[in-house]
């Protein structure tokens, strides 16, 4: 089985007061007793420990192109260490003009995706045009796969929630899926409770166009949240994220069992079409 959704983050940007700590998404989610980050190492040790094959790894949403640059190098290092074991994508600020020059240098580097994105963290408006809409297309053109962050726009607070809510996903992915129909799309965190409105014939109809991640999921749900999209969505749209190093592989046990059939008999195929991969 993939683990979709893995941070990583480069050595010298874990030390408090290095030019990670001046992101202030950042700091407000690494401010507690003891932040976690992850080396490739760490990621590759956790998945023996939780018998996975392979993780999609990448750094965090920052806001500064300069920061971003050194995540996606490190990801590029880590990612050409572990071989088959990691796969690495991008991470860009949309809302940078450097972005496409950035997504060009990754491609080079062997990354081959985006994500994850994230509208409150990077300062990106989260709606079909400027750069989110060209950097969007382009990742359709280079058949690459997008994570975008999502949140619940209701129940508790938290640091890293975030508003980036089904009501404003709506407003985006209505043109996007329009305008850009072989884009690979997945929301993270069930898309921040996207697919419980399924039962709306037009939510349903979009929601199956796109994928969700299981990220995070044991802080927000109950364990039979992921049975109820698989039952509202048919098989193959939630794939398996951990959030790791925020949260190990083995904490989404009881949210897998709640399924009726093997996590991995529908997990496993809803990554690899995301990924692109066979
Ligand atoms: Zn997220």
């Amino acid at each position: 089985m993939i683990d979709g959704h893995c941070h990583l983050l480069p050595p010298h940007l874990r030390v408090p007061g290095s030019a990670a700590w001046r992101d202030p998404w950042f700091s407000a989610c690494h401010g507690g007793e003891r932040p976690r980050f992850a080396s490739g190492e760490d990621v590759v040790k956790a998945l023996d420990q939780a018998g996975l094959e392979r993780a999609v790894v990448f750094g965090w949403p920052f806001a500064d192109p300069g920061l971003l640059r050194e995540a996606n190098d490190y990801t590029a290092s880590e990612v050409s260490r572990y071989g088959r074991r990691l796969i690495g994508f991008a991470t860009v600020n949309p809302s940078s003009a450097t972005s496409p020059a950035e997504l060009q240098r990754c491609q080079g580097m062997g990354l081959v995706g985006v994500g994850e994105l994230n509208c409150d963290a990077q300062g990106f408006a989260l709606t079909w045009e400027g750069g989110l809409r060209s950097l969007l297309k382009r990742c359709e053109e280079m058949n690459w796969p997008v994570l975008l962050h999502a949140s619940e726009p209701v129940g508790h607070a938290y640091s890293g929630k975030g508003t980036a809510t089904p009501g404003r996903l709506w407003r985006l992915l209505e043109p996007l899926l329009q305008a850009a129909p072989e884009l690979r799309l997945c929301l993270a965190h069930l898309g921040g409770g996207l697919p419980f409105y399924a039962h709306m014939p037009e939510v349903k109809e979009l929601c199956q166009r796109l994928w969700f991640d299981t990220a995070a999921i044991p802080f927000l749900y109950t364990p039979g949240a992921v049975r109820v999209v698989r039952e509202l969505l048919g098989p193959d749209r939630v794939c398996f994220g951990s959030d790791f190093p925020l949260l190990a592989q083995g904490r989404y046990r009881a949210h897998l069992e709640a399924m009726t059939e093997p996590a991995s008999q529908w997990l496993e195929p809803a990554t690899k079409s995301w990924l692109g991969i066979g």
